[in-house]
Parts: structure tokens; C-alpha cells; sequence
């Protein structure tokens, strides 16, 4: 039966060096870690997420920021609200909320944020970092992801890993992550051919295609590890993600649930991102 990759568990211990790492410097820095949630429009799920991130940072003394902005909020006046984050000292971390309404467009919006508070990590700047392997704020899912992995103790070095998936939100830098610990990476998308026979010859399998239980037992070589990064909300109740755990987990060496896997680990890694922005701001060290 595969180890459980419990992101619940690896989240509440990086919450509590976050929490002490805090309260060692908050004297000497005089403020608390800022972050600025920035949603626009009414989509339900954004309003969970946000929420969920909003609770996390007050468990750890993160002072939350955020600004909702109605969905006929113009485009103008969404960049005027990024500006003043930018601008605003207080403010370590900002992030904007996806999905926007139809009719803006994220591109300019997320490019727009200052690359220093970018707790995403999805501006160019921090993207073309990951690419040459600079320091800078990484992209919480695949960050997450490498986080669980490491806590987990599985070796990435000279292993054979597939990442089903090669969005700018999780697939591309998953890929570039793995492959800068050594991996030897492959990406399958939507017009991969033959996917379970690529799939079936990964150690490492992560699976971010937005596809409720896509990947089954046919795709898994016995003893691999596999990461379901998929989170699906399904019509009868209950979230699933991209991977049909039943199957997958008596074949697989360790598999990340859905829920309590990739997902608490995301918000985790904002926090991180925040709070070392935070010290870096202020010339601090950490062990993050
Ligand atoms: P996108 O829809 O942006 O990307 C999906 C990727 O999967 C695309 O590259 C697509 O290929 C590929 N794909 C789709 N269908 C197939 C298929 N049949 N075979 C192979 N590849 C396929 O999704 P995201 O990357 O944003 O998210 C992926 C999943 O992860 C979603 O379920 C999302 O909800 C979840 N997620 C979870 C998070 C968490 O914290 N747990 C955070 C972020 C996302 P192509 O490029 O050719 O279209």
C-alpha cells in the first residue's frame, strides 16, 4: 500500500517554523509579514480559496491585506489597486486572485506586480528566475509539490519522472523544478501519444491535467510515486482529483491524497514566499 504524501501534516509543521520565524523578528523589523489577496468578481470557488489563505495567514501572523473588487471593476482601475500594493510598505506579498471575470485579461494584471511581492511567483521575471535557476519567489503548487518530496525523502536525483500537464500555473514549472534536482523530466499534454505507455515509465509520476480520475492503474509501473495535483469538486459531493486513488494506490510506492495532499501545501508556500520577501526586505536571514 503507498505512502500517504500527507500535505495537512507537512503544512501545519512549515506553519510553525513560519509562525516562530515571525515572532523572532517582528521586534526588530516593527511590523508584521503582509499579504494582499486581490479578487475580482464573485466566482464561489475564488471565495473559498481566498478565505482559506486568509485563515492561514492569521494562524501564523501574516497580516492580511486583501482588496475585492466588483467584476465590472475596469481593467484600469485593477491595475490603480495593484500600483498602490506595490507602493504600499506594509505589504510584503500580493497575489491575484484567478480566475479573473471575462473581460479582463491577467496577463498585463499579473506582469503589473511589483516581482519583489510577487507571492505567486507567476511574474516573468520570477519565471525566467526559475528557468536559470536564480533565487526568487517560486510557483506555490510545484513548490509545494517539491517541498512534500523532500519531506517524504524520496530521491529525485537521476530519477525518471513525467509530469502530465505543461500550464504556466503548475506543468512548466514542475518540470523546470524536478529537472533542477536532477530528474530526468518528460511533459505530457492533451496531444501526447500513447500517455500510459510514457507514463508507465515514470518513478516519479505528477499528474496536473484537470482531468477528474484521467489516470488510473494502466498508467502507474508498480512501486512508483505519484502525485495527484488535480483537485475536482464531484457532482454527487466530495472532491477527487486527476488520479483514481483506489487504483493507483495499491500499485504505487506513495501517493498525495486528494483532499490533504498538493493543496494545503500550496497555501503553505505563499506564506513562505511572503514571509521571506519579508525578511529579505529587511535584510534578514531565515531558514525557510
Ligand atoms: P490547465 O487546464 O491550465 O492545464 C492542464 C494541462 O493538462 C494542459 O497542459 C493540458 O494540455 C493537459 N491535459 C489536459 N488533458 C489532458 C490529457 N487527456 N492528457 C494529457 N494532458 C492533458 O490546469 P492547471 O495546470 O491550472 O491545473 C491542473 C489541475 O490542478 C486542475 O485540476 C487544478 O484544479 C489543479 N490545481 C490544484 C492546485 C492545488 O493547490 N491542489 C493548484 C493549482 C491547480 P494542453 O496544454 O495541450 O491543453
Amino acid at each position: 500500500m503507498a505512502t500517504r504524501l500527507d500535505g495537512r501534516q507537512l503544512a501545519a509543521e512549515i506553519e510553525a517554523r513560519l509562525s516562530r520565524t515571525i515572532a523572532e523578528r517582528l521586534e526588530r523589523v516593527g511590523r508584521a509579514p503582509g499579504l494582499a489577496v486581490l479578487r475580482v468578481g464573485d466566482d464561489p470557488a475564488s471565495g473559498v480559496y481566498v478565505a482559506n489563505k486568509e485563515k492561514a495567514c492569521a494562524r501564523v501572523g501574516i497580516a492580511s491585506h486583501g482588496a475585492h473588487l466588483a467584476a465590472a471593476t475596469p481593467a484600469a482601475e485593477v491595475l490603480a489597486t495593484i500600483r498602490r500594493l506595490n507602493a504600499d510598505p506594509a505589504v510584503d506579498g500580493i497575489l491575484l486572485q484567478l480566475p479573473l471575470p471575462a473581460g479582463l485579461d491577467e496577463g498585463p494584471l499579473l506582469e503589473a506586480i511589483d516581482p519583489e511581492k510577487d507571492a505567486d511567483g507567476l511574474h516573468t521575471l520570477n519565471l525566467g528566475r526559475l528557468l536559470k535557476g536564480e533565487p526568487g519567489p517560486r510557483s506555490c503548487t510545484p513548490a509545494g509539490v517539491m517541498a512534500l518530496l523532500a519531506r517524504h525523502g524520496i530521491a529525485l536525483a537521476g530519477c525518471r519522472a513525467v509530469v502530465v500537464g505543461r500550464s504556466i500555473l503548475v506543468g512548466k514549472p514542475m518540470a523546470l523544478m524536478l529537472q533542477a534536482a536532477d530528474a530526468t523530466v518528460s511533459v505530457a499534454h492533451s496531444r501526447t501519444r500513447e500517455l500510459a505507455a510514457l507514463t508507465r515509465q515514470a518513478d516519479l509520476l505528477v499528474v496536473a491535467a484537470g482531468r477528474p480520475e484521467m489516470v488510473g492503474a494502466e498508467h502507474v509501473r508498480p512501486g512508483a510515486v505519484v502525485v495527484d495535483v488535480g483537485i475536482h469538486r464531484r457532482p454527487e459531493g466530495g472532491l477527487c482529483g486527476d488520479v483514481r486513488a483506489a487504483e493507483v494506490e495499491p500499485l504505487a510506492s506513495a501517493l498525495s491524497p486528494v483532499p490533504g495532499g498538493v493543496g494545503p501545501m500550496t497555501v503553505t508556500m505563499l506564506l513562505v514566499n511572503t514571509v521571506v520577501a519579508w525578511c529579505r526586505r529587511h535584510g534578514l536571514d531565515h531558514d525557510l
